[in-house]
């Protein structure tokens, strides 16, 4: 445990300097914080000379690990060629021009058009501005009505948060007006006694129409998911989910987002998750593994049908009042195609050939009897805990067994992430079978200690 008695320690620095997110304040009050001074491959370091490997590739985001010597020299040198523009009034860098190409090239629309903003959250705000936009140009101002689903994470901006069906939002006042969650499509712990998976599905299908006839389909904008559901605990649709709500939608004529903030490029072991899934969106969110989280980044990559129809009403009003000044920056932008370039030739392979032993390690791990659920797709995966396997019953949330998990892992250095009651696990691209064989045995071992003391 790092000293949090000497005033200036890291950790006493770090408390009283800094204002924490997401971080639950009496465990970091009682464990103290970690302050990481520098990373090698998929493990970090922090100011007391600990090594970690961080099984949550950072937030979801560092695919190809802390030292990529191709990612830091593309940014070297860009920083050396141009190291700042925007993308206002008609200019921007030649590296944005090349990734919108790139994106278009790998994304799966048959054309399309990139806008970029710092993060994930900004790029699904904008993605529902545009469509607030493009509901007013085309005469329809009542079209503003955003459908997700229960346990989505869209980001963390007014509206974003508003789309994310996370009951924390409500301690904000959220979500407005307008944005309404279907059911969280996770079999194991929405579907009913004696629903077959097919009838669940079924069932969420029937709410969509429900929801669409109830609202009224003038009044809905467009619908937005994730391919799997990352922050809510890396959810799976059940089978048949997108062929059962997409042709609803398409009847509808609603446009479908992907927010594939976490699935895009490589992690689910296609190049989009919604690739994984067979489907093809009206616009894909990126993020995270857009620049392998080298620089802060978003991207909203529209399809043809949408980016046509912007086209057409940004003419109208000569222009489309949005963007940030950070937008396209060059630097991120050469990151980004050098991390696309590395997905495209090593990376995705990578996560084919790794998925094998990560979701045999998961099933190894899913035997214990108070593990009830374990999910993945690709590399993204999680282990639900439960207090009975039988009945699914979860503990007593005044345990807070999946955070006893993860600070577990922490004190034998390892990183992974609890999840409502759920560890979550994202490994990085890069990750050798050793590694992934010393994720598994730490996860293991601290499990054991967990659940010994519970029982
Ligand atoms: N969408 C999804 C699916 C995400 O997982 C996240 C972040 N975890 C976001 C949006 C928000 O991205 P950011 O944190 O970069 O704003």
């Amino acid at each position: 445990m790092p000293d949090t008695t000497h005033p200036n320690s890291w950790d006493a620095r770090a408390k009283s300097s800094s204002f924490f997110g997401f971080t639950d304040l009496p465990s970091i009050e009682a464990r103290g914080t970690v302050v990481l001074t520098h990373g090698e491959g998929p493990y970090v370091f922090d100011t007391e000379g600990r090594r970690y490997l961080d099984a949550n590739s950072g937030l979801w985001n560092m695919i190809a690990g802390f030292d990529h010597p191709g990612l830091i020299r593309a940014a070297q040198e860009q920083y050396a060629r141009f190291p700042g523009y925007h993308a206002f009034f008609g200019r921007m860098s030649d590296q944005t021009v090349m990734l919108s190409e790139k994106l278009a090239q790998v994304s799966p629309f048959e054309s399309a058009k990139t806008f970029y903003t710092n993060s994930g959250s900004e790029a699904n705000d904008t993605m529902v501005k545009m469509l607030w936009f493009l509901a007013g140009a085309e005469g329809q101002p009542e079209r503003r009505k955003i459908l997700t689903r229960g346990n989505a994470y869209h980001g963390v901006t007014a509206v974003t948060a508003s789309m994310t069906g996370k009951p924390y939002n409500s301690l904000f006042g959220l979500p407005l007006p307008g944005f309404i969650h279907l059911t969280c499509p996770h079999y194991w712990r929405e579907g009913r006694d004696g629903e077959s998976e097919a009838e669940f599905t079924a069932r969420l299908a029937e709410e969509l129409e429900e929801v669409i006839a109830r609202e009224g389909v003038d009044t809905i904008a467009g619908f937005f998911a994730e391919p799997v559901q990352g922050a809510g605990g890396v959810i799976p649709p059940s089978a048949g989910y997108f062929d059962a709500i997409l042709p609803i939608l398409r009847r509808h004529k609603i446009p479908v987002i992907a927010d594939e903030v976490i699935t895009g490029l490589g992690r689910t072991g296609e190049m989009w998750g919604c690739e994984s899934y067979d489907f093809v969106p009206d616009a894909i969110i990126s993020s995270k593994a857009l620049t392998a989280g080298y620089f802060p980044m978003g991207a909203v990559i529209l399809g043809p049908e949408l980016a046509d129809r912007l086209q057409r009403a940004t003419r109208e009003v000569e222009e489309f009042p949005h963007g940030f000044t950070a937008s396209g920056h060059p630097v991120g932008c050469a990151i980004a195609l050098a991390a696309i370039d590395l997905v495209e030739t090593e990376l995705l392979d990578r996560v084919r050939a790794l998925t094998p032993s990560f979701e045999a390690g998961l099933a190894r791990l899913a035997e214990h009897p108070h593990i009830g659920e374990a999910r993945s797709r690709g590399l993204m995966g999680a282990l639900e805990a439960v207090r009975d396997k039988e009945t699914k019953a979860p503990w007593d949330g005044d345990l807070s067994v999946s955070e006893r998990i993860a600070n577990t892992c922490t004190d034998h250095g390892l990183i992974c992430r609890p999840l409502g009651q759920a560890v979550v696990l994202c490994p990085a691209f890069i990750m050798t079978e050793a590694q992934m064989a010393e994720m598994f045995e730490k996860l293991g071992a601290a499990l054991e200690e967990v659940f010994d003391g519970l029982t």
